[in-house]
């Protein structure tokens, strides 16, 4: 079988959107509820995506690193995921602030990442809608995907994937 093809993930956003519950979900299917939000963690993922052998390594980020520290993370990731909370508009408004870091640290080249809009299920204290989400991905040009931890719907796993699929593409034409 062919080498497996690594691929190296850092999570980011504001702190408490969901970052290590959107993780714990994609590595064992289910929901944590408590979740130490000071923790930084790295886990490593072997799987298959489209007949390939991919060996990935996500980086949980804590939120409460000094820049130095945020701008390492930046220049080990090779594709990123920006996450913010439907209910808390303020981390939607983050999401530029991150991504604006990727440019700074990543540029000239172009920054591999997705958008992801979590805790969908607490659609009653909805403050940004999918149409916003849908708005800010496409001025952003990366993929978007709206989805809940806690109840797994929204197609965490695809999310994932899709970026890995990117992160590939994106190794074999350097
Ligand atoms: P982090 O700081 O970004 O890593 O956020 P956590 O993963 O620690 O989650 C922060 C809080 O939000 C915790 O109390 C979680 O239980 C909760 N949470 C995370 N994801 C969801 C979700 O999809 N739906 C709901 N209802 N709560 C969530
Ligand atoms: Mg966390």
């Amino acid at each position: 079988m062919a080498k497996s093809t690594e691929v190296k993930i850092a999570v980011f956003g504001r702190a408490g959107v969901g970052k290590s519950a959107l993780l714990v979900r994609f590595l064992t299917k289910r929901f944590i509820w408590e979740y130490d939000p000071t923790l930084e963690s790295t886990y490593r993922h072997q799987t298959t995506i489209d007949d390939e052998s991919v060996a990935m390594e996500l980086l949980d980020t804590a939120g409460q690193e000094d820049p130095l520290q945020r701008e390492g993370h930046v220049r080990w990731g090779e594709g990123f995921i920006i996450v913010y909370d439907i209910t808390d508009k303020g981390s939607f408004e983050d999401v530029l602030t991150f991504k604006n870091l990727l440019d700074e640290v990543k540029k000239p080249k172009n920054v591999t990442f997705i958008l992801v809009g979590n805790k969908a299920d607490l659609g009653h204290s909805r403050q940004v809608s999918t149409e916003e989400g849908e708005k800010l991905a496409t001025e952003l040009a990366c993929a978007f995907y709206e989805c809940s931890a806690c109840t797994g719907e929204g197609n965490i796993t695809e999310a994932f994937y899709e970026l890995c699929r990117e992160i590939r593409r994106r190794k074999m034409i350097q």
